[in-house]
């Protein structure tokens, strides 16, 4: 190959030549515990064998704590003050958006939150609706008699046995209609500020299988796993990071790898560009 020129295109095999990293992010593999031993090493099939036996290769810790470093580092430089992107002016409305955001899109929900909180300011307005009445506010959003059910009952109770205020309490918020650990997360952390778990919903759960930071597949353990990699006082920033590399750059299908400053220590099996050996689990 000539010197100087970067193909475009990566091998099916996810081995490459090029390295697309940012300069500013890029940094040594053998402080992030990483292979291979030098940014843009190229691996040939014989070589990846060979290293699959290697001392190093059974050396390789994704959760070492050099690497969820590296790993918090870069995402804090990729997206420095991000938030929950659904949109809100107090914890009632981020619950019952977050409600409305299961299996439809932040921007859909934000399209449909204006008018339903116009013509339903307060939690009391909601808690006199029948679920039917609130059907064809949210109908949108999809899924929509749930989302109403949810919704209303969640209005009654917190009318009923709060007072009228959404609980910054993971027990109680537990005890709403509608309400499991991501949606009480998503509201303790971006309202309250508290952080009493990670926020696991479609992208945290993709990227943490693709960074290796899980091996599981169902939301409980894997937001155990992140409880244990991330250190606590990242546990609501690193969710919501996490949240926008997934829609940004770590899409579900063909993640813009050759885009990503995460690249160079990232092994993800269906990676669509790659200097560093893709590991099978870190399959999606
Ligand atoms: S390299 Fe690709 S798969 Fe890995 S985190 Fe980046 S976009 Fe996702």
């Amino acid at each position: 190959m000539v010197r100087g020129i970067v193909p475009r295109q990566p091998a099916k095999t996810g081995r490459h030549e090029g390295v697309r990293v940012e300069r500013s992010l890029k940094t040594s593999h053998k402080t992030a515990g990483l292979r291979p031993d030098r940014p843009g090493q190229r691996l040939g099939p014989t070589q990846v064998g060979k290293k699959k036996k290697s001392t190093s290769i059974t050396k390789y810790n994704p959760l070492a704590p050099e690497r969820i470093a590296e790993i918090l580092k870069r995402l804090d430089q990729l997206y420095p003050d991000v938030t929950c992107a659904l949109s809100h002016k107090n914890a009632w409305e981020l619950l019952v958006a977050t409600i409305l955001s299961a299996q439809s899109t932040d921007v859909n929900v934000n399209r449909a939150t204006p008018e339903l909180f116009r013509k339903y300011p307060t939690v009391a307005d909601f808690a006199a609706l029948t679920p039917e009445q609130l059907e064809p506010d949210v109908r949108s959003t999809g899924f929509f008699r749930n989302k109403s059910k949810s919704v209303v009952g969640a209005a009654k109770k917190v009318a009923s046995e709060f007072g009228g205020q959404v609980p910054d309490d993971m027990d109680k918020l537990l005890t709403l209609p509608g309400v499991a650990r991501k949606t009480a997360n998503v509201v303790l952390g971006t309202w309250f500020l508290k952080a009493e778990g990670v926020v696991v919903d479609t992208h945290v759960t993709r990227i943490s299988r693709r960074l290796e930071l899980t091996k599981n597949t169902d939301a409980p353990k894997i937001e155990q796993d992140l409880m244990q990699a991330i250190p606590h006082e990242k546990w609501i920033l690193f969710a919501h990071q996490i949240i926008w590399h997934g829609r940004k750059l770590c899409i579900a299908r063909r993640p813009k790898c050759v885009d990503c400053a995460l690249e160079n220590i990232c092994h993800a099996e269906d990676k669509t560009w790659s200097t560093v050996e893709m590991h099978k689990n870190a399959k999606l």
